[in-house]
């Protein structure tokens, strides 16, 4: 079926912006940019609003909006709280947390996550009924974890071939990092990514437990250990990057693997991804919200604010734009989880992925530049209508499928067994997390 959307300006990209445009869609696909739409075909009129490709969230755990609040005392939010909590789950209670972490998502403005838990199954089921666009890995681990064993591999290689042909996931490998996860083992799941042409997502050098890990077993640090068994390459995600040694970051950069900056989670924990390093290499890298562990949520307006904030607070001349940062957010973030794809969101062919931003409110006002507000000024409030592989999901800032007071309920029930089981209901009540 083909429909045009029609909007006050459509933003491309941040240098091309068309006003007074029609956004043509056939089924899940863009088929047309036009100011004259062809005859007789549907015309939704969004009004007063700006279109622009959604963001793309380079590194998230939707399902661990369970921990929120609770990963900023002593404790370590990732050994201490989330594996905590996470021994407990089972796939039903991932799939209503996941949902509410993905309201969170969809109402600022996401259309794609790229997601790496526990119960991928589960994360994809969610995302399907929510209708956000998912790339999902399986969480595998071989040491330490909650969820460790064979099982977790076949759990990984049977969520590739149950959910490959969900037109709205995108399968990743989910390897968790280069402490938890063996060699052998992070080979093995390489080796399945390359056979079936899917990007891995992984954990690199994010916590000082885990580079002295590696330094202990392998004689080398983390990113060292990984160039060093072949692991890294273009096709690579490799979130965080934030505990390195000299070096480190010039063989990220020479490997084309592509770091993702969790501004709030690094900013928060005191451990900075170095931007600042990877442009001056000539390299690239992403933006991602990571969880409600590190950060709490998951609203990638904020995040690349925040990331803009920081990558040009040290006043080097690696300094970035408002308009660099949408680029990344939106258009660079998607090419690299589509295995670098030049295809771009707001192009003919592409998918159906866009939102809408009101024009109308004080935060978007006076409008010198549309992009710039976008990034410095807008937030969630502003998100108008959320439009993924050719369906509403938002439309004037109400979900048209989903009943978020029930999505809420029902994740508030899964944890209140889940902190009962876990303990973490006394340990809440003591105040060991605030
Ligand atoms: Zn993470």
């Amino acid at each position: 079926m083909q429909k045009n959307y029609k909007a006050k300006y459509v933003i491309q990209n941040s240098e091309t912006i068309l006003e007074n445009f029609f956004i043509e869609i056939t089924d899940n696909i863009i088929t047309n940019l036009t100011n004259e739409p062809v005859n007789d075909s549907e015309v939704i009129d969004l009004g007063n609003v700006a279109i622009m490709p959604g963001f793309v969230n380079a590194h998230t755990h939707v399902g661990l909006v369970s921990v929120k609040g609770l990963g900023h005392s002593t404790a370590s939010a990732l050994y201490d709280v989330m594996w905590g909590i996470e021994p407990h789950l089972n796939e039903d209670d991932v799939i209503k947390l996941s949902k509410l972490g993905i309201l969170d998502c969809l109402s600022s403005g996401t259309t794609s996550i790229n997601d790496h838990y526990f119960f991928s199954e589960g994360v994809a089921t969610a995302a399907i009924e929510m209708g956000i666009r998912g790339f999902i890995g399986h969480t595998v681990m071989t040491e330490y974890g909650p969820w460790l064993g064979d099982e977790q591999i076949s759990m990984a290689e049977s969520f590739i071939k149950n959910f490959i042909h969900e037109p709205l996931i995108h399968p990743t490998l989910a390897p968790h990092a280069t402490d938890t996860t063996n060699p052998k083992i992070l080979m093995y799941l390489k080796d399945i990514a390359e056979s079936n042409n899917l990007p891995i997502h992984i954990h690199l050098s994010q916590t000082k437990i885990e580079y002295d890990y590696t330094k202990k077993n392998f004689g080398l640090s983390p990113i060292k250990h990984a160039k060093k068994i072949g692991f890294l390459d273009k096709n690579v995600i490799a979130a965080h990057c934030n505990v390195v040694e000299d070096g480190d970051i010039d063989i990220l950069v020479q490997s084309g693997a592509y770091p993702i900056f969790c501004p709030s989670t690094h900013a928060l924990g005191g451990k900075l991804m170095d931007t600042n390093k990877i442009i001056n290499l000539d390299g690239v890298w992403g933006i991602g919200t990571d969880c409600s562990g590190g950060n709490d949520d998951y609203d990638m307006i904020e995040e690349s604010r925040i990331a803009l904030y920081i990558n040009n607070s040290k006043n080097l001349d690696t300094k970035m734009s408002p308009k660099q940062i949408f680029d990344i957010s939106t258009n660079q973030n998607f090419q690299k989880l589509n295995l670098n794809s030049d295809m771009s969101p707001m192009e003919v062919g592409s998918y159906a992925d866009f939102i809408s931003i009101d024009l109308s409110n004080e935060k978007m006002q006076p409008l010198h530049d549309l992009v710039n507000n976008v990034v410095l000024s807008a937030s969630a409030r502003e998100v108008n209508d959320v439009i993924i592989d050719g369906k509403e999901i938002i439309r004037d800032k109400e979900f048209l499928n989903a009943d978020k007071y029930k999505i809420i309920n029902e994740a508030n029930e899964v944890l209140d067994r889940l902190l009962i089981k876990s303990n973490f209901r006394e340990r809440i009540k003591d105040g060991e997390f605030s």
